[in-house]
């Protein structure tokens, strides 16, 4: 069944690297000096299904939200600015289906000499951007799914009051297309 009007709507959040764009099998000259800091709006690929998934998820009327950790910036490698401006480009590699990104730049070890060196309710596996997003969005929380490929973000989505089974880890043979079979079945909506 639609959402009624006026009901809050779930949402599908996503992580970003290794998720729904390419990370680990990039080479060494992708990231800002350390592996897996990404900021490079060139390197912004999509990961296989990505696209085709953001946009399922829509289209079952979820809001697809990303959430993503980038310590970059506590570690110096990064501004805001460059971490919002790959952000940009990953929502354009996504073909614009992409409800909102949030991205937290704090890490308590970076190392850098800047603010964003320290904890944040933010990071993951805090739920902190979950909680933050449903509050935004008036997203249900309690019918939405967290798709991600580290145990953060599995841990994020249990903290965040997502049922359980609603966070599905990718990788290990379990890709985007997969993930997204689960979300389908558990709405019980079939494909066009
Ligand atoms: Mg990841």
């Amino acid at each position: 069944m639609p959402a009624t009007s006026g009901a809050r709507r779930p949402a599908v959040f996503f992580d970003r690297d290794d998720t729904l764009i390419e990370n680990g099998t990039l080479p060494d000259e992708a990231f800002a000096g350390k592996r897996g800091d990404l900021v490079d709006p060139k390197w912004i690929r999509p990961m296989p299904g990505a696209l085709a998934g953001c946009r399922d998820a829509r289209a079952r009327g979820f809001a697809v939200i990303i959430v993503t950790n980038q310590g970059v910036v506590a570690r110096g490698g990064a501004t805001i600015d460059e971490v919002e401006a790959a952000c940009v480009r990953t929502i354009e590699v996504l073909g614009g289906e992409v409800d909102a990104v949030l991205a937290c730049p704090f890490h308590p070890k970076g190392g850098g000499s800047n603010e964003f060196c320290r904890e944040h309710a933010w990071r993951k596996p805090a739920p902190g951007m979950l909680v933050a997003a449903g509050d935004l969005f008036g997203l249900d929380l309690t019918r939405s799914w967290m798709i991600g490929d580290a145990e953060r973000d599995i841990e994020a989505g249990h903290a965040a009051g997502l049922p359980s089974k609603h966070c599905v880890r990718v990788g290990d043979g379990v890709d985007l297309r997969h993930a997204m079979e689960f979300v389908s079945r558990a709405t019980g909506v079939g494909h066009g």
